[in-house]
């Protein structure tokens, strides 16, 4: 059955960073009812055939008063990622969801390895904050890969749940020059740590560019595709 599409409000605004904004929407009609890792539809006015529709993960985990919290960054000359930039607070969306499969699994038997390209990140400091609030003894290690030191999202928060969880270690990365740079950084660090180790759960999320060659190292270490869980945004 398709997902019923309604009106949502926004409720706050914020810049979490030059390029990175973040918006708290209030569904005006349904509570959407959501696995962190999942994502909505927007339904935006604008393009040549509206309505253009993009997905955007949610950022935290559901909340009793229902709000969902999207973050996102400004792509340059994009029409959706630019049209929410010109959003105020009160101002309606339509939105439809939540969608998706990428998700933490169910039963934890490996080490969790989060690898995340700028917002990439999105989905996995969804999951990372329901992950330590309900299993704060879990391991994991997040590779956060972001294009400038003052464009690594959340870098605050992972470094006080880093301090505060002996299980959680997080490495933020910068790569000025785009996807290839932010892949080969990763590598650099992940070979060390994969290479003839006992295996871990690896979950990436970025755009093709990033998350592809990323995915074909751990099947070339001897992964299952199927044990490598992706989240493409293009
Ligand atoms: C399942 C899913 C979840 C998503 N979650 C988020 C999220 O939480 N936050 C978020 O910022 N975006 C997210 N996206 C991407 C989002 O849906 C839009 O694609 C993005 O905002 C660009 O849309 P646009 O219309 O502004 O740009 P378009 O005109 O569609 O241009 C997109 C082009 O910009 C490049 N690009 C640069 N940055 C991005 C980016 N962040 N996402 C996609 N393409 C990019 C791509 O290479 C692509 O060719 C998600 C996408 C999917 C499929």
């Amino acid at each position: 059955m398709a997902e019923p599409t309604q009106p949502a409000r926004i409720l706050s605004v914020t810049d979490l960073t030059t390029h990175v904004r973040q918006l708290v929407l209030l569904p005006q009609e349904q509570r959407i009812v959501f696995q962190p890792g999942q994502w909505v539809s927007l339904k935006l006015p604008v393009g040549p055939k509206p309505p253009l529709n993009r997905a955007y993960s949610m950022a935290a985990p559901a909340t009793d008063s229902g709000e969902l919290t999207l973050v996102f960054d400004q792509v340059a000359g994009g029409l959706g990622s630019g049209y929410l930039y010109r959003a105020k607070a009160g101002d309606e969306l339509l939105l439809s969801g939540p969608y998706g499969n990428f998700g933490l699994p169910a039963t934890p038997d490996r080490d969790l390895l989060f690898i995340s390209r700028y917002t990439g990140l999105v989905p996995v400091r969804c999951m990372l904050k329901q992950l330590y609030a309900t299993r704060p003894a879990v391991s994991a290690l997040l590779i956060a890969v972001a294009p400038a030191e003052d464009e690594l999202l959340f870098h605050q928060e992972l470094l006080t749940l880093a301090v505060t969880h002996p299980g959680f270690r997080y490495l933020p990365l910068v790569a000025a020059s785009g996807e290839q740079q932010g892949v080969d950084l990763a590598l650099s660090m992940l070979r060390p740590l994969i290479d003839g180790a006992e295996k871990v759960t690896p979950l990436l999320c970025g755009t093709k560019a990033f998350v592809r060659p990323l995915r074909a190292y751990f099947v070339s270490a001897g992964y299952d595709r199927k044990d490598v869980k992706t989240e493409t945004y293009d």
